[in-house]
């Protein structure tokens, strides 16, 4: 159906801008911004032809307008998002993960978008915002309210609104996300070009590990030994932890089944995960498996940590299996569960707090990675005790300066070993 006159003035309108003529449609509300978006184009001159010419140009722009309307009945990005979820190849970890980002932060802004009307700058800008606010404000002050309905904001503590960014690493996330679903509209022939091929996502953020330093470690180690308690080895996980490099979820989901005391050998097979805020053991998948090897005092400990815990449950007539957990809780021994991940960590930080060492459980593993390095160990070694795949690309990410050193060490190796020339000497 053709526009009357006055909808066409309506949508569209020529004004003077000096020496040229500018053309104006209406073309939409954006969805990220919120702001109409319009069509523009300058014409040359103000004459009679120049009006001529303008209002070609209007007719062309509505046209253009009415073609991105018409396409308004397509499937909607959410319904694309839906269906790519639903039957891309993802582990379920993945797919729930996936699933929590979408209904978070994509469907509220793009979800009854159009899919063909999906752009790369809708995208960008959408990455933009939520590198700003995570909540995508408006920049206007405002309280965050506690609770909902009448109360007293004095009593409730609500606060002011401050923007907190959306960390780059989760803003790329959304984007494999997007891409996967617009690559999937593609491949269906609802979309011509998938737009998340070209739009720029933040960049990666350079890892900086923190390990704490020989000395730091040195007592972090010994204050965890002195907490050793009644039912627990807290030294020996701290230790196993710092000299394997072990993941805090692999070291909480280690059976002594995977643990090899007469070879010396770990086998990390496991994982203790969060899913839906309920923790459980999960095997990785076979390639991901690894085997470190332990040093002879590591090999000690564990045996005699072993020899206590097998005691422990002697004195409750209960015989040590192979599925026991290596690590039990600390509130009560019982190694048939494994030691929760959060008071592993939040166990470590007050221990550190005490030293007055600003540290991580996790940066143990930084630990046990740099002074590998630093001692002269080859990436791939280092790479393969902490379970890096990629044959040690992501630990040549993730430790640049540490190879970088390591490096110069064996350059001084060669140089001391080359006799130098002399002076005058051809
Ligand atoms: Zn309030
Ligand atoms: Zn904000």
């Amino acid at each position: 159906m053709a526009d009357s006159g006055e909808q066409r003035r309506r949508r569209g309108s020529v004004r003077q801008r000096g020496n040229s003529l500018q053309v104006r449609v209406f073309s939409g509300v954006d969805p990220v911004t919120g702001k109409d978006v319009y069509l523009t184009e300058t014409v040359k001159g103000t004459d009679r032809a120049a009006e001529k010419a303008a209002e070609k140009v209007m007719t062309r722009l509505l046209s253009q307008v009415d073609q991105q309307r018409s396409a308004t009945s397509s499937v909607a990005f959410g319904y694309v998002l839906d269906e790519w979820l639903r039957t891309a190849e993802l582990d379920e970890d993945t797919r729930d993960m996936y699933r929590g980002y979408a209904d978070r932060n994509i469907r509220p802004v793009l979800g009854d978008e159009p899919v063909r009307k999906v752009s790369t700058r809708m995208l960008e800008t959408l990455y933009a915002e939520l590198r700003r606010c995570r909540v995508r404000c408006d920049g206007k002050p405002f309280i965050v309210h506690r609770v909902d309905g009448d109360h007293d904001c004095v009593k409730k503590r609500c606060k002011p609104h401050e923007c907190k960014p959306l960390a780059a690493s989760t803003v790329r996330q959304l984007h494999s996300i997007m891409s996967g679903a617009l690559s999937a509209a593609e491949r269906w022939e609802w979309i011509d070009a998938n737009p998340a091929r070209i739009a720029k996502r933040p960049k990666q953020p350079q890892p900086q590990p923190t390990p704490p330093s020989p000395s730091e470690a040195a007592q972090l180690v010994d204050a965890a030994f002195a907490m050793d308690g009644e039912i627990d080895d807290w030294g020996t996980l701290v230790w196993l932890v710092m000299t394997t490099g072990i993941r805090r979820g692999e070291v909480c989901a280690l059976k002594w089944s995977r643990v090899d005391l007469e070879q010396g050998i770990i086998e990390v097979r496991s994982s203790y995960v969060l899913r839906k805020g309920v923790g459980r053991v999960k095997d990785t998948k076979t390639h991901q498996m690894r085997r470190i090897a332990l040093d002879t005092e590591t090999t000690v400990l564990l045996r005699e940590h072993k020899d206590r815990s097998r005691q422990r449950l002697a004195e409750l007539n209960v015989k040590l299996t192979d599925d026991m957990y290596v690590f039990s809780g600390v509130r009560k021994f019982d190694p048939t569960q494994p030691y929760s991940p959060h008071a592993v960590s939040s166990r470590y930080k007050d221990m550190a707090e005490r030293l007055g060492i600003d540290t991580h459980i996790h940066a143990l593993r930084h630990y046990s990675a740099t002074e590998l390095l630093a001692a002269g160990i080859d990436l791939r070694t280092v790479a393969g005790r902490l379970g890096h795949g990629g044959g040690g690309a992501t630990t040549l990410r993730v430790y640049a300066a540490w190879v970088a050193a390591s490096d110069r060490k064996a350059a001084e190796i060669l140089g001391s070993r080359m006799s130098k020339p002399k002076p005058g000497q051809k």
